[in-house]
């Protein structure tokens, strides 16, 4: 069966699945969403882009988001970010505010809320939030090779609106002498960050230069090798908070979720996978995406467990 094929072939199986998880409510523009929507993309290192299902529709992409966030904050700050964000898996929801009064401030890793606010904050120390989200999406189109994706103003206004809980981490972190920009400004940045918005075709695109391997010169190089299997052993360990074991264990690769339903995937020197699937499970992950990203390395053998 050819690649296509397979994407084809998950696409009907989710397609035909009634259980399709609960769609994010707690950021109402996200509650509107049609939890019958799916996709799937995966870009390949020779060039080709291969789709299933609604790949031209765009969602917000959320969390996934943190990844871009984090290759940025690492170019800019290399190792000295570390002072501020640990490397080590939570096992605790993305938003909880428990370890981090444990852990003086100093949150667990850079995907979980805490984490990716002070990452966030990090970038944003010396910039105005227009100049950072600039950044942050010409980072992004140049990795995807496309201009045209974009920051959605009604989902970043009805998070700021509901935004409570991220505040209260911002205010906690700042208590401990972990922010260096006004709580309301780091909130409102990362908000705009997670209302980014594009297909599942062009999340796969943007997502190539994670791909790695020294033999593929197609794809952006717009990191260094290092940080490109630095950003990986962070997506496997922690890119689904305290799912981020069950996916290690059903997907076998690196994968970054956000709320919005999408996941990015990568295969590392093999494939950048993107795909979106609203509803969620009780982590607050993809419930059919994960299915359906377990399904592809089960069809085509990409693991980086052999
Ligand atoms: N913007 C969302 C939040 O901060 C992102 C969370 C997610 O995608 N897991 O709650």
């Amino acid at each position: 069966m050819s690649l296509q094929q397979t994407l084809d072939q998950i696409a009907r199986q989710m397609a035909a699945l009634p259980d399709k998880g609960t769609v994010a409510s707690y950021i109402p523009e996200l509650a509107n969403v049609d939890p019958e929507h799916f996709a799937i993309s995966v870009a390949l290192p020779d060039g080709q882009i291969l789709s299933a299902g609604d790949a031209e529709t765009r969602f917000s992409i959320q969390s996934v988001s943190k990844v871009f966030s984090l290759a940025l904050a690492l170019g800019r700050l290399g190792d000295q970010l570390w002072q501020r964000v640990g490397r080590e898996p939570s096992g605790l929801p993305f938003n909880s505010i428990l370890q981090l009064e444990h852990e003086q401030g100093i949150p667990r890793n850079p995907f979980i809320n805490a984490g990716a606010l002070a990452v966030t904050d990090a970038i944003l120390e010396g910039h105005q939030p227009r100049e950072v989200l600039g950044e942050l999406l010409r980072f992004i189109q140049s990795a995807a090779e496309d201009s045209d994706i974009r920051i959605n103003e009604h989902v970043a206004r009805s998070e700021t609106a509901h935004g409570d809980r991220n505040l209260a981490l911002a205010h906690f972190m700042a208590a401990h002498g972990n922010l260096r920009n006004a709580p309301a400004l780091t909130c409102g940045t990362y908000f705009h960050q997670c209302a980014l918005e594009m297909t599942t075709r062009q999340l796969a695109l943007a997502g190539r230069f994670l791909v790695g391997g020294p033999n593929l010169p197609t794809l952006p190089r717009l990191i260094s090798a290092s940080s490109v299997r630095r950003i990986n052993a962070l997506m496997l360990t922690c890119g689904h908070y305290d799912g981020s074991g069950d996916f290690a264990y059903r997907v076998g690769l690196p994968g970054k979720s956000g709320v919005g339903g999408g996941i990015l995937v990568i295969a590392p020197g093999r494939a950048s996978i993107a795909v979106w699937s609203p509803g969620l499970n009780a982590q607050g992950n993809s419930q059919l995406g994960t299915l359906a990203v377990e399904r592809l390395a089960q069809k085509t053998g990409w693991s980086i467990f052999g």
